[in-house]
């Protein structure tokens, strides 16, 4: 199984973390500073990731980007935030009417009653959400993703975000289980899309279309786009993950509203990983899904990770680099 290893080097207040065994198939050209094995992304404004603190005598700070990431910290000092979320920071955007998305470490459950912070995590659910987005991008379910940023950023498209999580389930599991008294594991007779209300001091509870309509949520249109929306993505992502052996049990979307002049249109938003997802082992039913955090299941990187490394988003075999020396 891939192992993900964080370097962590100090040169002053900049603070860089390199990840050896990822992102590797980023279009840009790998130079060594410090004796470090770094992505150069251009320079000024046109660099990828530029570093924000600290004078670097050995070269210009703006010219080169580490294979890796910053910290979140000199990320907020150097951008406009927009929103910050349990899972996930976003950024303005380069452009009008785009974001960055942030996928942080930590890990939260139970509405925030258990948290916890899991060393790559963020990297993951980057790769893995980008990966799921393209995929509807592709087959014409639009979604809000644009590009890939870097090991924890993408540019998505700013939306106004629908108050409704639209879940959908194909095996009886979690709240499904818990109201109704199925066993978990049972196949539903055929997907079942649940909508909740998105409001944390409530729990997100399940809501009715009586209620979504009445409460002009949405309207009866964009319910129904919506799941058309839901049940697309079901298609998509219980055959994706079919092909490598994992049931798709039931998962967890939220949807966007963009506007094209006159018109509107809905399309996916917020992530698709395995934090918003029920994976089981098509034989075993092992679990490689937020679940594992939940009931303690063992190492919630190693859980992800499975599902990358399966879906060929991780390498088999990364390439090792040394360790870094610290340099002062
Ligand atoms: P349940 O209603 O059984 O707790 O969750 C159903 C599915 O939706 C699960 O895959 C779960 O991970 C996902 N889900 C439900 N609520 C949330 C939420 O607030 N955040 C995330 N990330 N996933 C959720």
């Amino acid at each position: 199984m891939s192992k993900i290893d964080f370097y962590h080097v100090n040169y002053e207040n900049l603070v860089i973390n390199l990840e050896p065994s990822m992102n590797q198939n980023h279009p840009f050209r790998q130079d060594t500073y410090f004796g470090l094995t770094v992505d150069v992304l251009g320079a000024g404004k046109n660099c990828g990731l530029r570093m924000a603190r600290g004078p670097l005598p050995t070269c210009r700070p703006s010219h080169i980007a580490i294979r890796g990431e910053q910290s979140t910290e000199s990320h907020m000092a150097r951008r406009k935030l927009v929103y910050e979320g349990k899972a996930k920071i976003l950024y303005e955007g380069p452009e009008p009417g785009t974001l960055v998305q942030y996928f942080k470490d930590d890990a939260t459950a139970f509405n925030a009653e258990k948290k916890d912070i899991v060393e790559g995590k963020g990297v993951l659910n980057n790769r893995l959400s980008e990966f799921f987005m393209t995929g509807l991008n592709t087959l014409g379910i639009p979604t809000h993703f644009i590009k890939s940023l870097n090991m924890r950023e993408q540019l998505i498209r700013a939306v106004e975000i629908v108050p409704l999580e639209v879940i959908v389930r194909n095996y009886a599991a979690g709240t499904m289980s818990k109201r109704l008294g199925i066993e978990e594991g049972t196949a539903l007779p055929r997907p079942i899309v649940e909508f909740c209300l998105k409001d944390d001091s409530l729990g997100d509870p399940l809501v009715s279309e009586e209620h979504i309509i009445a409460f002009n949520w949405a309207s009866q249109q964009d319910l129904d786009d919506m799941l058309a929306l839901a049940l697309r993505v079901n298609d998509f992502l219980s055959g994706v993950m079919y092909g490598v052996g994992i049931r798709v049990a039931d998962f967890k979307i939220e949807i966007g509203r963009v506007y094209e002049g006159d018109y509107q249109r809905l399309i996916i938003a917020d992530e698709i990983s395995p934090d918003s997802c029920r994976l089981w082992d098509l034989k075993t039913g092992e679990k490689f899904d937020k679940d594992v955090f939940r009931r303690d299941l063992g190492s919630l990187t190693d859980a992800y990770a499975e599902v990358a490394r399966r879906l060929g988003v991780l390498p088999e075999n990364p390439v090792p680099i040394g360790k870094p020396t610290l340099i002062n």
